[in-house]
């Protein structure tokens, strides 16, 4: 963020919290289950977290119940002052950033600097952003046939199961507890195994902003286990989930075997991102290399497909290979390095085995492709030429810090192979044409479109993805949608019946 300094962080944070968070108390698991989260950098455990599974799910949405039941404070509380405590969690955040970041740098391996300027604004952000919403959030009167008095109120959906993932864990449970919340909702929610450390953390926060018990639940747990409690949960009435698209297909379909409850998902990504000749190579290779590899390549996001012309291929690839050999990787507290480790071993090794498969397809690796040496969970940024969508790592999701070059003619060429994929969350063009950006913009099918920028997402603006990319969008006006259920009042004005 411009004109923001960096603290220095918490280099050993403590932790707070290991319990689960129901109804504004910390408790042990039902089971008295424990699992470790480990830290990415080095590979130890930092704490034994409760393991939350299907009991716990059931006393957090009694919880949560109880806190929906009419006539309770949460539900008595104007909508004004909804928003009171959504700006009161910014503040929270803001007071906190320094721990909260340090926290997560050591969890989820990312750098401190990024998680200190870039998810800890958009978390903020985000609170203050709904937070404006709560009393705006307005039925319509609807001038039907007849004599009716015809309204329609926007109600909260009720229970809200939500599922995130491990890879910008305080911004993604931002995103879907700040609306669910103006809404007027109650939430159980379920961090990622790999970094359930903040979730845990905010819970306190939500407490101490005066959010009444059982509105937010935080159950830790496994996927398979408190997940799936969560997505065939008969009381729960909408769930929210953001992860892979594997596992977005197993919680639709327990979504609509145990009571159809809502479902909205955020799932992966290969998008493509465009370089024209005409372009600002100095500027495009900067944004196309960031595209890739920031956050160790583990965005949704992430221009994974990078698209260049033919007649500057060349010199273009040069570019990119000499930026990521220049990209530097090492403890995620110290400044000086742009990347941190991989989130976990299963995810290494994933990214280790796609390089092997890229080489064996016959992409041409033009840097990179190893794990780094010692301790904790570091790849070399690493480049491909030369690849196909044919190809599996032109073609599956890698979420890791591995580059793919393609090379395209012209726009006919382009639009045909940016959108043979089965995925559809973002795309990007870099050129000074806006005729051509505005074909680009007009055919690919995506979710976001960036023209001349990359990954710019903002609280205010929807987000999310077509095809296999998801269901639904978060953020801004549209995000609030996917929690009410809209309610059609008919009034027959006439009282002498
Ligand atoms: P990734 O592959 O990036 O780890 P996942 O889609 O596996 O992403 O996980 C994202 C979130 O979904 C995590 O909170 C994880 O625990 C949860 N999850 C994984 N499997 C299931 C499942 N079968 N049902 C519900 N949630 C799940």
């Amino acid at each position: 963020m411009a004109g923001m300094t960096l603290p220095d962080p918490i280099k050993n944070p403590k932790v707070k919290y290991t319990k689960l968070f129901i109804n504004n108390e910390y408790v042990n698991a039902v089971s008295g289950k424990t699992f470790p989260t480990l830290n990415p950098s080095t590979g130890e455990k930092i704490a034994s977290i409760q393991e939350g599974d299907k009991a716990d799910i059931d006393k957090a949405v009694k919880a949560a119940k109880a806190a929906f039941e009419p006539n309770t404070p949460w539900r008595m509380m104007n909508a004004s002052h909804r928003g009171i405590l959504l700006n009161k969690m910014a503040d929270l955040l803001e007071r906190d950033r320094v721990y909260i970041s340090s926290l997560e740098t050591m969890d989820n391996g990312k750098p401190f600097r990024d998680m200190y300027m870039n998810d800890m604004t958009m978390a903020i952000n985000t609170f203050r952003y709904y937070a404006g919403w709560t009393d705006k959030i307005m039925g319509r009167t609807i001038p039907v046939d007849g004599p009716f008095f015809c309204y329609t109120r926007h109600e909260p959906v009720g229970i809200c199961g939500q599922i995130i993932p491990w890879n910008f864990p305080v911004m993604m449970m931002t995103w879907k507890v700040a609306p669910a919340l103006a809404c007027g909702n109650c939430i159980v929610l379920k961090p990622a195994e790999q970094t359930p450390l903040t979730a845990l953390y905010l819970g306190s926060l939500f407490k101490e902003a005066g959010f009444p018990a059982g509105v937010v639940n935080i159950v830790a747990g496994y996927g398979p286990t408190a997940g799936a409690a969560i997505s065939s949960h008969p009381h729960i009435n909408k769930v929210a989930f953001t992860g892979s698209t594997e596992v977005g297909k197993i919680i639709m379909k327990a979504a609509a075997d145990s009571n159809l409850k809502r479902v909205t998902l955020e799932l992966g990504g290969k998008s493509p991102n465009v370089i024209f000749a005409d372009a600002n190579l100095d500027f495009a290779a900067e944004m196309s290399h960031q595209a890739l590899f920031y956050n160790q390549g583990q965005c949704c996001t992430a221009g994974s497909r990078t698209y260049v012309q033919e007649e500057i291929y060349e010199d273009f690839k040069e570019r990119l290979v000499n930026r990521a050999k220049a990209r530097s990787v090492g403890d995620p507290f110290d400044p000086k390095f742009e990347s941190g480790p991989q989130i976990d071993e299963t995810q290494f090794k994933k990214i280790l085995s796609l390089i092997d498969i890229g080489i064996k397809e016959g992409a041409k690796l033009e840097c990179g492709g190893k794990a780094i040496k010692g301790k904790g969970y570091f790849i070399e940024p690493t480049v491909f030429s030369g690849v196909t969508e044919s190809m599996t790592i032109g073609r599956e999701e890698i979420f890791g810090p591995v580059q793919q070059i393609i090379k395209f003619k012209d726009m006919t060429d382009l639009i045909e192979k940016a959108n043979n994929t089965e995925y559809g969350l973002a795309a990007a063009i870099f050129t000074n044409d806006l005729e051509r950006a505005i074909t680009f913009c007009n055919s690919v099918k995506a979710g976001s479109v960036w023209v001349n920028a990359y990954n710019v997402i903002c609280p205010q603006s929807p987000f999310g993805g077509f095809k296999m990319s998801g269901i639904g969008r978060e953020l801004g006006e549209y995000g609030l949608q996917q929690y009410t259920e809209v309610k059609t009042v008919m009034l027959n004005p006439m009282t002498k019946l």
